[in-house]
């Protein structure tokens, strides 16, 4: 049984192995992205991020991996700074943050999430592409491996992606927006993928902007709006008082959409 007590800044204190994010905040020159930020990450939860466009959700995500600077705050694995065990991550960046041009195929870019196992200068072992076919298998990838990574679509691309993650063996998996532009079968994959990581006890935190009736997938969700507004089940977050601090004025229940 999980034992989660909330504490008065809206953290958490956990008893297991955590990511403990304290008081963070980014500022990009004159905008302050992120106030106050304090959550805590723990293994056997599926953690989605909502909130609407620009409210630093992916702001959030890079400042917790040390992609963008930090203004105050502090952001442990382990009470060690998650930025010195970047070996434990797996990060997916927004899809506009990825060339779709260069010139790789699947098979690249899911070998790519070895190069840390493998070494830089060496040749990749027997187990890291073995690893890599297990990856492309699970996300139904493998017979399109050979393709060009630009000319799959945004369902088998964002696939590709998950299955460099798993690729990986990491312990602590960050996705940001991994839905956007994806078939039904992709959903239905990427779900079953962070379930099952969840299962191996693994920290899975997935940014959304919005997910309709799949929102419920998630164990819980944190909902940002520059400061963290709500943090918690979907039955406590889904409510019309705290949706409209999300995202101001009327709000769809499950779409997230201003109405
Ligand atoms: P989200 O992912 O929730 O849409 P972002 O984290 O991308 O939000 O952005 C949060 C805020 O910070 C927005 O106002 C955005 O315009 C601003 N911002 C994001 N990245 C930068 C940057 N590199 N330089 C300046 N401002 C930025
Ligand atoms: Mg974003």
């Amino acid at each position: 049984m999980e034992i989660i007590r909330t504490n008065h800044s809206g953290g958490v204190v956990a008893p297991f192995p955590a990511v403990a994010v304290r008081n963070l905040q980014v500022r990009y020159r004159s905008v302050l992205a992120l106030q106050d930020v304090s959550l805590t990450l723990v293994p056997g939860q599926l953690v989605g991020v909502f909130g609407p466009n620009g409210a630093g959700k992916s702001t959030l995500m890079k400042a917790m991996l040390g992609l963008v600077p930090i203004e105050s705050g502090t952001v442990l694995y382990q009470n060690r700074p998650l930025t010195q065990q970047l070996e434990q991550v797996a990060y997916v960046p927004q899809r506009s943050q990825i060339d779709w041009t260069f010139p790789a195929t699947a098979w690249d870019v899911v070998l790519m999430g070895r190069v840390r196992k493998s070494g830089y200068l060496t040749r990749f072992s027997a187990t890291s592409r073995q690893r890599a076919m297990e990856a492309l298998e699970r996300v139904g990838m493998a017979d399109l491996r050979d393709r060009r990574i630009g000319q799959l679509s945004g369902g088998q691309q964002q696939r590709v992606f998950l299955a460099r993650a798993l690729a990986q063996e990491a312990t602590l998996f960050f996705l940001d927006e991994p839905f956007v532009g994806v078939d039904q079968k992709t959903e239905d994959i990427l779900f079953s993928c962070f379930r099952e990581l969840v299962s191996l006890g693994k920290i899975v935190m997935v940014v959304n902007h919005d997910l309709g009736e799949s929102i419920t997938q998630f164990d819980r969700l944190l909902l940002l709006n520059r400061t963290l507004v709500a943090d918690g089940s979907h039955q406590q977050v889904l409510t019309p008082e705290v949706m409209s601090r999300a995202y101001g004025g009327q709000v769809n229940f499950f779409t997230g959409q201003i109405a």
